[in-house]
């Protein structure tokens, strides 16, 4: 009588699980600003987009050759099921060896489309419903579908927003003994900070502290989709150097710009206890989730794509020329050292006011609401340098504007 399941169905079409992710605050603001959004600047003069990560230049010749040179079948199972290939499992292993200075085995890395699934598959590997997700505001704003679809609880905790850095003292505070996972994603959407690695090792210290005090293991989660994309010659670091019971979630839809084409990884390091346990687990997943392998494609395209990204200079530059501007015009802006994103100070408390107020000049950016952080808005590098300058003028009168 009390099962939640059996009443849904009573009264609508769509499971309780279906109707509650569809009913999630962040995530409804987020659909409702894709369908607003989302489809601006196909066409006629498009507004100066710097909401969602997507594409505003043509793609790179290299990334649509080597996409047409894995098209050409060189035998004749080309295009038949492809699970975790070899030669992709080998390419990105090396790759990661080298990023991070791990020795990643190739049977260790399981291929999926893209982030998304990357992050589910980790998921549903360590924890069963019920079960606790630690994660810092302002967050990727797709983590709590993720994390609610596989039936687990998120608990949201906030970072330091002065420092851009982990609130560690708030993330042990939020230990309990239900959790399971700690979410990690550096460098970081929306902030643009990339860890460093004391901090880490502290994060390290206190899962590891924690994990005993509560006897049951706590894993970390590395989202770092943007791991490649850092600036001024920063190195990055990424919490599986120090936590062994790290699982690693990749994608290659920021490397490549390239998001509609779904491609990454789940990665364990050779030091995760109990990886043989978790292999036939993860592969079974990987079958049961609705086969979230990456397509045979994208499969064979993924050593040549291992050799190269997107341009970093350019989106460096842009990030230079918009803290610049805006820092000028009165922005208290922060210089992000990795990813596509700037999150900056609102001028006025009320975030949707001023995007709103940036709206009606033509200029899309995303309020801080949406990662559940008000105060901020945050502006993509994936515009072009039309829509850049062209914004520049936007932002300042709605600066003007918000000092009236
Ligand atoms: N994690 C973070 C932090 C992201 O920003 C994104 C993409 N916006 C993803 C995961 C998912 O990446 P993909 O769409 O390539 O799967």
């Amino acid at each position: 009588m009390n099962d939640p399941t059996a009443t849904s169905q009573a009264t609508s079409a769509v499971s309780a699980r279906a109707a509650q992710l569809a009913s999630i605050p962040s995530f409804l603001r987020v659909e409702a600003y894709i369908r607003e959004y989302g489809s601006r600047g196909h066409g006629q003069a498009p507004g100066c987009d710097f909401t969602f990560g997507n594409p505003h230049q043509m793609p790179a010749e290299r990334y649509v050759n080597t996409l047409r040179d894995a098209l050409t079948p060189q035998n004749d199972q080309w295009f038949a099921y492809q699970t975790n290939g070899e030669a992709a499992r080998e390419a990105a292993a090396e790759s990661l060896q080298r990023l991070l200075d791990v020795p990643f085995l190739p049977e260790d890395i399981y291929l999926t489309t893209g982030g998304f699934a990357a992050i589910a598959l980790a998921l549903k590997t360590v924890a069963d419903p019920g079960d606790e997700v630690i994660y810092s505001l302002p967050p990727w704003f797709l983590y709590e579908p993720l994390v609610l679809e596989a039936g687990l609880v998120p608990v949201k905790v906030k970072i330091n927003t002065t420092t851009f850095d982990l609130d560690l003292d708030a993330i042990e505070a939020a230990i309990t003994e239900r959790t399971r996972v700690v979410i990690v994603n550096s460098p970081n959407n929306p902030t643009g900070r990339v860890y460093p690695p004391e901090l880490l090792l502290r994060l390290a210290e206190v899962l590891e502290a924690a994990s005993v005090r509560i006897g049951r293991r706590i894993y970390l989660i590395s989202d770092e989709p943007y791991n490649r994309i850092v600036f001024d010659g920063l190195r990055f670091h990424s919490p599986v150097e120090f936590y062994a019971h790290t699982l690693l979630a990749y994608s290659y839809g920021k490397t490549h710009l390239s998001p509609g084409q779904r491609v990454g990884y789940l990665a364990l390091p050779p030091t995760m206890p109990h990886r043989e346990e978790m292999a036939p687990a993860i592969t079974s997943l990987q079958v049961a989730m609705g086969w979230v392998y990456p397509n045979a494609l994208l499969q064979h395209a993924l050593p040549e794509l291992e050799r190269f990204s997107i341009s970093i200079d350019q989106l460096q530059r842009r990030r230079d020329r918009l803290v610049e501007e805006l820092g000028g015009m009165g922005y208290r802006i922060w210089r992000p050292e990795g990813t596509f994103y700037l999150y900056v100070p609102s001028p006025i408390p009320d975030d949707e006011a001023f995007t709103a107020s940036l709206a009606r000049r033509d200029v899309f950016v995303l309020p801080g609401a949406l990662f559940e952080t008000p105060g901020f808005f945050r502006i993509s590098l994936t515009a072009n340098e039309d829509m850049i300058e062209r914004s520049l003028p936007a932002f300042e009168a709605a600066m003007t504007e918000s000092q009236r």
